[in-house]
């Protein structure tokens, strides 16, 4: 029996003219993603994207069931049906819905037929085709009865364009808006649990996702760049299937602040100097806003007054999807995304370093001033981005 996924996607349908842009950009994504899997014609029609495995001899079989994971990631995807495929007749539908329905049905007792005719020239209408195909069900899935108020599952008939698509239960999408429908970000991409979930969320959006990571080596280790691209390997699942990192050291500068500044300031003044490089690296790269993972008063720098002293680094709106959430909020999405594990990894990050003992929580702007005239700012700057290097990172 033929499968075929059908993906139904929620929000864009209601963008008018961009609609066809939006669904363009799915296919692309989807056509991505099924690289992996096989082969397969990705095609839209009726406000559906058709995820049609293509079955030829000396070829390897088509994955459906990796290609359903995978679309289930893709952003303005809401709802993904994985059905049989038959003729648009009533005798294949019936014969199609007793091959194919009754493991579905195990262990259920109450269940109903919905009929969606979107070819009008089908000779049935969706009520008939759901009284026939109601008795069908109840002659090859007993003991059950139909429940059209409450059932416990639904049975779908769905009469298409190019023929007649039966399941019973779809998959929760990723919802969303699709990647590359709303700008490009620029994510600052720690080795943390929250800048990566913060990253998902953006991606949610609709926003193209590339990274800014910052390492100091020899104070950070090459274990530690490793993990930060293994964390974008598993955010890139949701933004597009593959992603830019780009990465800069603060050594120079955090070895300059320590020899120059007050300790109390430290992280202060390096995460002024991370503002101020990543609004240059997305001036570069052509992004519309940064990205972090801060959650208000989370820790020092995180506090409203911290924020207000870093904020102003950036000529660019500074996206924040996690700052009202708790820590547990962002874990469970941590785990739900597949970052968790990883992020947990011991391994150091710049910014903990060389931590101050006592952080200023509560800084004034014009004694952080003070400190940072102690550095030539913009000498450290440039030459922190002189020594920027790319690497490309992809989906697994
Ligand atoms: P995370 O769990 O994402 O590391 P955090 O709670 O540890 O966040 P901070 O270390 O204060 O918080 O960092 C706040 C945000 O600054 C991070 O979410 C991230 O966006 C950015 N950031 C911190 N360290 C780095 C880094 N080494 N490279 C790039 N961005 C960073
Ligand atoms: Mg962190």
């Amino acid at each position: 029996m033929k499968e075929i996924l059908l993906c139904k996607y929620g929000e864009i349908v209601l963008k008018g003219a961009n609609k066809k842009y939006f669904e363009d950009m799915l296919c692309r994504q989807l056509r991505i993603k099924a690289r992996k899997y096989g082969d397969f014609e990705i095609y839209r029609a009726q406000s559906t994207i058709y995820i049609e495995p293509i079955y030829t001899e000396g070829r390897p079989e088509p994955d459906i069931d990796g290609m359903l994971q995978s679309a289930l990631k893709v952003f303005g995807i809401v709802a993904i049906a994985r059905a049989a495929v038959c003729e648009k007749n009533m005798a294949s539908i019936a014969e199609t819905v007793r091959e194919y329905i009754p493991p579905f049905l195990k262990d259920k007792r109450t269940f109903k037929v919905v009929a969606k005719r979107s070819d009008k020239s089908f000779p049935l209408d969706s009520m008939e085709i759901a009284t026939e195909i109601g008795g069908v069900v109840l002659g090859c899935c007993q003991p059950i009865r139909v429940d059209v108020r409450n059932p416990e599952i639904e049975v779908k008939v769905e009469i298409r364009e190019f023929g007649a698509y039966i399941h019973a239960g779809q998959f929760k999408g990723a919802g969303g808006m699709p990647v590359g429908s709303n700008g490009r970000g620029l994510l600052l991409l720690s080795g943390g649990i929250d800048s990566p979930v913060a990253g998902y969320m953006i991606a949610k959006r609709g926003v193209t996702v590339e990274a800014l990571h910052f390492e100091s080596f020899p104070y950070t280790s090459e274990l530690a760049r490793d993990k930060v691209l293994r964390l974008a390997k598993i955010v890139c699942a949701y933004t597009g299937g593959e992603m830019k990192v780009h990465v800069v050291s603060l050594t120079r500068v955090q070895e300059e602040l320590v020899k120059n500044c007050e300790e109390d300031y430290f992280t202060l003044l390096l995460r002024r100097f991370m503002m101020s490089i990543a609004d240059r690296v997305a001036e570069k790269y052509n992004c519309g806003a940064l990205i972090t993972g801060e959650s208000l008063g989370q820790v020092a720098s995180q506090t409203m007054e911290a924020i207000g002293v870093t904020d102003p680094m950036s000529s660019r709106p500074v996206f924040r999807p996690c700052i009202g959430m708790d820590k547990e909020e962002i874990i469970t999405i941590s785990r739900k995304i597949g970052s968790f594990d990883t992020s947990i990894e011991p391994y150091e990050d710049c910014c903990t370093v060389f931590t101050p003992r006592h952080p200023r929580t509560r800084p004034e702007l014009k004694k952080v001033l003070i400190q940072e005239e102690k550095v030539d700012f913009a000498a450290l700057c440039d030459e922190a981005i002189e020594g920027m290097y790319t690497v490309n990172v992809r989906e697994d």
